[in-house]
Order: structure tokens, then sequence, then C-alpha cells
């Protein structure tokens, strides 16, 4: 932007008076009715804005400080809180001048058991917002361009490589700030009051997925409300593992003879028991495949990609605590098993 003194011709110490004097005169000699000139428009313009800086003890102020205005423009229109380095930086990022204002977030943690994982379910979630302030309309008291960044809400830092331009500290870029605190709450925020969404907890989902309801969170006077972030937390099953890829595994405990003959048994699955046939001379440990009967597979388009299988494992449970007969049959069956070396 162009410094509106030298515009002016006027010097920084120039009183009020002064300046409205330069102003006068110059704006009669650039005036589009008097001055034809090719470019006596834009200069009308420039005497415009510089004075509109100049004459503003506020724009002045934060001219005199950070040598930028927000709301001045050098082609004259006005544009409010933007400046013309914004317009350079969002012509370069795409990035907008004030940053709207936003309620905060709020996180909640959902404990999902497996048969919500199978079928789908639904959590009726409550939790506390933030109340905004009737009296001042959650806005905290009685706004103001904020002073740090004179309502441009950014800050513009000169660096030896490059200019970045940032949000303003003050207040987080918004370009405003509290002039005169309101008596009956704490920055607009006057209490909290229950709220309750419905979760529909899709099939697959996964321990740690996150899950964002849109304007569910806080609510921000003049702003935009912030999202409820919903983490699933999957509980943990008494008789099942999660694995990868929809799997599930269940360890089934077994006797010796029942691994050396073989044997039919009931197992369980997430929809109930099924009838499964060990075969004779099972090795401890071996997985068998029940397929289908694990999970479905979270698809994050929408449904399913397929549902994965159950797998059981047998593990030799060995006894601890025999009876007489037990241990004599077990004595000589050692007794073949030494003879046998
Ligand atoms: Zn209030
Ligand atoms: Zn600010």
């Amino acid at each position: 932007m162009k410094d509106p003194y030298k515009v002016l011709g006027v010097d920084r110490n120039a009183s009020k008076d002064k300046i409205q004097k330069a102003y006068r005169a110059q704006a009669r000699k650039y005036h589009p009715d008097a001055n034809k000139e090719e470019d006596a428009t834009e200069k009308f313009k420039e005497v415009t804005a510089a004075y509109e800086i100049l004459n503003d003890d506020r724009k002045k102020a934060e001219y005199d400080r950070f040598g930028n205005v927000g709301g001045y423009s050098t082609t004259g229109h006005r544009k409010p809180f933007t400046s013309p380095v914004d317009d350079f930086f969002s012509s370069m990022f795409g990035a907008g001048a004030v940053r709207q204002a936003r309620g905060e977030d709020i996180m909640i943690v959902q404990e999902v058991d497996l048969m919500d994982v199978l079928r789908g379910g639904d959590a009726d979630i409550k939790y506390d917002v933030n109340e905004l302030c009737k009296s001042c309309n959650g806005t905290g008291g009685e706004e103001d361009a904020c002073s740090h960044c004179g309502g441009s809400g950014s800050k513009i830092i000169h660096g030896q490589a490059m200019t970045v331009k940032t949000a303003c500290p003050a207040c987080e870029g918004t370009g405003k700030s509290i002039s005169k605190a309101c008596a009956d709450c704490d920055r607009g925020v006057s209490g909290t009051v229950e709220q309750e969404v419905n979760f529909k907890i899709p099939q697959g989902v996964e321990d740690g997925m996150r899950f964002a309801l849109k304007g569910m969170g806080h609510p921000c006077a003049d702003g935009i409300t912030g999202n409820l972030y919903v983490v699933i937390s999957i509980k943990k099953h008494d008789l099942f593992d999660r694995l990868p890829q929809g799997n599930l595994l269940c360890r089934v405990p077994v006797t010796y003879t029942q691994l050396v003959f073989g044997c039919e048994m009931d197992v369980p699955t997430l929809d109930g028991k099924v009838n499964f046939k060990i075969p004779e001379g099972t090795q401890s440990g071996t997985k068998f495949r029940l397929k289908g009967l694990g999970l479905p597979v979270f698809n994050k388009g929408g449904g399913i990609y397929n549902t994965g299988d159950e797998l059981i494992q047998v593990d030799l449970e060995v006894p601890t605590n025999i009876s007489e007969e037990h241990r004599s049959i077990l004595k000589n069956l050692a007794a073949i098993e030494q003879g046998e070396k």
C-alpha cells in the first residue's frame, strides 16, 4: 500500500487540521469532474483512501504501528476486513481474509461391542454444549475491531527470505475484540445445556475410527457451530479376538484324547453356536476356518467390502487336578510312550 502521508504530502506529525486541508486541496486537484487527465481518477481514489486512514484515529494509529490498515485498499474501493496484502495472498493460496469464528469441537469416545460391529447399531449420545449468553447474544460484551490487527484478523510477518501472513494471535483471526466484557457470562458462555444425538454405528467399524458430526459441537455467536467427533472404542470380547480383514479368532480348549481321536463339538460364533468336527490326529494350536462367520469389513465409501472368517484354534488343555483312575491310566500311557523309544 502507498504511504498515506506521502499521498497527501504531509509529514507524520501533521495535525488533523493540516491533514484535512491537504486532503481538500488534493481532492479538488484530482476530482474527476474537474481533472480530465488520464490518471486523475486513480489519484483521486488514492487521496481519498489516504485521508480515510489519517482522518480516523484508530486507523491512523494502526498504520503508524504496523504500516498497514485493514479495510484500506489503494484502488479506493473498500472491502471490509481485507487489505491489499490479503488480496495478494489469497490470489496465491486461495486463502480468505478474516477467519470466520467457529465454535469449539467436542470429542466423545463411544464404546461399541462386537455385535454392533457385526450388525451395525445406534447409540444415543448425550453430552453438554455451551449455552450462549442471552444478554450479549454470546459475543461476550461490546465488540470492537481488534486493536492488535486493526480488524484484519491477520498479521504480516516480514522475514528475511519471504513475507508470511498468519492469523492474528490476539483475536485468533476473527478481527474482533471485546472492549467491555458482559457481566452475565464468561466470554459469551452462560452455562451448558445437554444435547442428544443419535449416532448410527456403521457395520465393520474399527477401534479408533473417528466420525465427524458437523455442527453438533459448541455453538458460536456470529459464526459456525463446531463439530462433534465420535471416536470408536471397541469393547473387548470374552471369547473372540479381532484380527485384520474382518477375521475373528476363538481359542477352544481341548483334551489330549479329543486331539488324538478327533471329536465333534459345539463352538461359539457371534451368531450362536455351530457344530464343528475336529479330525483325528489334530495337533494342538491348529486353526480351522469357518468361512464367512467373522465380521464385516468397513468400507469408507459406505456399506461393507466383504465379511471375514472365524478361526477356531484348538489348544490342548493339560489337566492339573486328576483322579487316581486318571493318573493310573496316564501312567500306563507314559510307559507305552517310553517303551516305544
Ligand atoms: Zn454475556
Ligand atoms: Zn486481531
